[in-house]
């Protein structure tokens, strides 16, 4: 075989579950509110390119995040563009720093294009300290940070206040603000993008809108970063069917602000009522919430039941990442954690 480049060799591929489940409460997707029936296509002609500016979806965009369309560039997921952003930016050895735990491709975009990776450690109780990374990103002349807010996988939620301090104290590195769950909380920095010209927003539809395998997501920033990042942008990288389809669904706005509410109304009670079943439970800004079990092995019990949930290790212990289901997938996860934890007694 010929050889992979040696930063590339290392590399592990991403891990995805392909475990046979009832209720999958593992990925943080939303459920299909928006186009349970299918979608409209107009004019189709499969045969031209898509429109590689995405202008339609583009300007609907703009609508929700209340920008214009000139401070959007639109991706293959958002996750297409922080790789894309992380690869224009950093030469070998240029410094990418967030803190840890959060999202896990951070790292892997910086292995592949050999961009040091520093994870900055956040707090025994997963808060994470703004003034740390403030100080830790200036003294070590970092080129990228990245702040996921809410944070993925522990929810943990940074104020608008404490963004707007970081964004004031580091001036000279791009900040990328991953706020992929910032739709279940109210803390986004969208609209600031023309104040900060180093910083760029990444949000996406596939979790709060529930269409995570239409693989659309948006970058937001300053028309001169969006215009000097396009330099690096697959060309047609959205295609036709995904374009439409997004379209679509940014037509249901209101829809889409109900879906939310209630979703975060089920937050409240899933987090309630593990509460009261002895689970520490983590406050949490997003779509999922980042628990701590009473009982051992919690993630492989509920796999037998056919209750797909994440399971992370951090200093030897083991913690669990909860998607918010609907109200039934909720009940099922809770009457099987009641089951286990009563055959445990
Ligand atoms: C889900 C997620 C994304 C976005 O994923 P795409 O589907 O590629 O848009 C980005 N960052 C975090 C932290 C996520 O959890």
């Amino acid at each position: 075989m010929i050889k992979l480049k040696p930063s590339v060799e290392k590399l592990q591929a991403y891990f995805v579950n392909d475990i046979p489940y009832r209720v999958k409460l593992d990925a943080n997707e939303g459920s299909n509110y928006l186009l349970q029936d299918g979608f409209k296509i107009e004019n189709f002609q499969p045969n031209l390119y898509p429109d590689s500016d995405s202008r339609v979806l583009r300007e609907k965009m703009a609508v929700y995040y209340g920008c214009r369309a000139e401070n959007i560039m639109v991706g293959n997921g958002s996750s297409e563009m922080i790789n894309m952003v992380i690869n224009a930016f950093c030469d070998k050895g240029e410094k990418v720093m967030s803190f840890v735990p959060s999202f896990s491709m951070y790292q892997t975009y910086c292995d592949l294009c050999g961009a040091e990776y520093i994870g900055i450690p956040s707090e025994k109780d997963f808060t994470q300290n703004i003034d740390k990374l403030i100080k830790e990103a200036t003294e070590n002349k970092t080129k990228i940070v990245i702040l996921c807010n809410p944070n993925n996988p522990t929810g943990f939620m940074y104020t608008r206040t404490e963004v707007i301090k970081l964004l004031e104290n580091v001036k000279d590195s791009l900040i990328i603000l991953d706020e992929a769950y910032v739709d279940f909380s109210e803390n986004s920095v969208v609209d600031l993008v023309d104040n900060y010209e180093n910083l760029i927003v990444m949000r996406t539809l596939s979790k709060a809108f529930g269409l995570a395998g239409l693989r659309v997501g948006a970058m937001i920033a300053k028309e001169e970063t969006i215009k000097y990042v396009w330099k690096v942008k697959v060309p047609y990288n959205i295609n036709i069917l995904s374009q439409y389809a997004a379209e679509q669904a940014l037509d249901n706005i209101e829809r889409v602000k109900s879906y939310i509410e209630g979703v975060k109304k089920l937050r409240q009670e899933l987090s309630f009522t593990l509460r009261k079943l002895d689970f520490t439970v983590y406050e949490s800004g997003a779509n999922f919430i980042f628990v701590k079990a009473p009982v051992e092995n919690l993630f492989e019990k509920l796999m037998d039941c056919g209750v797909l949930i994440r399971k992370f290790n951090y200093g030897g212990e083991v913690f669990n990442r909860i998607t918010i289901g609907t109200k039934e997938e909720n009940e099922i996860l809770v009457e099987e954690i009641k089951s286990i934890m009563g055959g445990n007694q």
